[in-house]
């Protein structure tokens, strides 16, 4: 079942095109639904400090738990969300309560945590996304420092002068931008500096290569660098066993996440987590 419905996500026309749009509107229809009955909910996976091994932060990641009680990844759900023009209302969810979260973790004493909210493509380019921010962080009262918005190279392909302004708007609320699967796009670096993110997430394949062929890390490595050299943070990320995080540690990689340390979890359960973990 759960391979049934990766290779769904990635909309394999196995056998008709037919069937498959059919299925991609149903979705759509679905998808509406449980957006109005709030089968849709946030997820936190924490993120590390590989040196000392604490908690510093958690992503912001949106599942889908229908009715039945069948979960539906996002792989499948956000290009359809995408597509479809309700990624902007769910996205604009997604926003608030993950800044919600932040306060309430924030007035439980945690009060450097960070939270990284990912943001589509779509999403971002909207008209009215960043009116959208900054109400969200007026309405929540979250501090903006410590909001991160994940976006991915592919964003920055088109229009560079368009975006770049945007993301000067962006940051000037003072939330920091990380370039999300970093190396999978096709971004040059001179773009990436002026794009002026402040973090770079190693793609995950890139740390599954780590413990591989002896030239297995070298891109993994060569992203920790170009952060040094440039001054930005860097993340990997799909850190699963202790090899890859050793070696991660070791290539001077500064934090990481992955099911090594914990899978998403809900709210309730990253208050719990926290607490046994040494969060400050
Ligand atoms: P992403 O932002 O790159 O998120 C990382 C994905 O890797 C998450 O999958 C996470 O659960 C998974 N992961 C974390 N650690 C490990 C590990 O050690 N091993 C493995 N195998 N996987 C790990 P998830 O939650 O299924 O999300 C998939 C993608 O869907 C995300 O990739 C992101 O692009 C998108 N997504 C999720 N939530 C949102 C959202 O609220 N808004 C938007 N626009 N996109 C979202
Ligand atoms: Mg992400
Ligand atoms: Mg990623
Ligand atoms: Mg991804």
């Amino acid at each position: 079942r759960a391979k049934l419905l990766q290779r769904a996500g990635h909309f394999y026309f196995s056998r008709s095109m037919g069937v498959d749009i059919r299925e991609r509107v149903r979705l759509m229809h679905a998808l509406r639904t449980a957006y109005e009955e709030k089968e849709l909910f946030v997820v936190y996976q924490p993120q590390i400090d590989l040196a000392t091994r604490k908690p510093v932060g958690a992503e912001a990641l949106l599942r889908w738990r229908t009715k039945d009680g069948t979960f539906i990844p996002p792989d499948r759900f956000i290009p359809i969300a995408e597509y479809s023009g309700l990624i902007i209302d769910i996205g604009e969810r997604v926003m608030r309560e993950a800044c919600r979260e932040l306060v309430r973790l924030r007035d439980m004493g945690y009060s450097e945590f960070t939270i990284s909210i990912n943001v589509s493509q779509v999403q971002f380019r909207h008209p009215r996304f960043l009116d959208t921010l900054r109400n969200v962080i007026a309405e929540t009262g979250a501090p903006p420092s410590r909001i991160e918005l994940e976006i991915t190279e592919s964003i920055a392909m088109e229009e560079p002068d368009v975006l770049i302004q945007l993301l000067c708007q962006v940051k000037q609320t003072g939330v920091s931008i990380a370039i999300d699967d970093f190396g999978t796009g096709f971004s040059s670096l001179s773009y990436l500096q002026r794009l002026q993110a402040d973090r770079l997430k190693i793609d995950r394949s890139f740390v599954t290569e780590i413990t591989g062929s002896s030239r297995g890390s070298s891109i993994a490595e060569m992203v920790i660098q170009l952060g040094r050299n440039l001054g930005l943070s860097v993340v990997a990320e799909g850190v699963e066993d202790e090899r890859q995080a050793s070696i991660l540690a070791t290539l001077g990689c500064p934090l990481a996440q992955g099911y090594l340390f914990a899978r998403p979890m809900t709210v309730d359960q990253l208050t719990t987590w926290l607490k046994d973990n040494g969060a400050r």
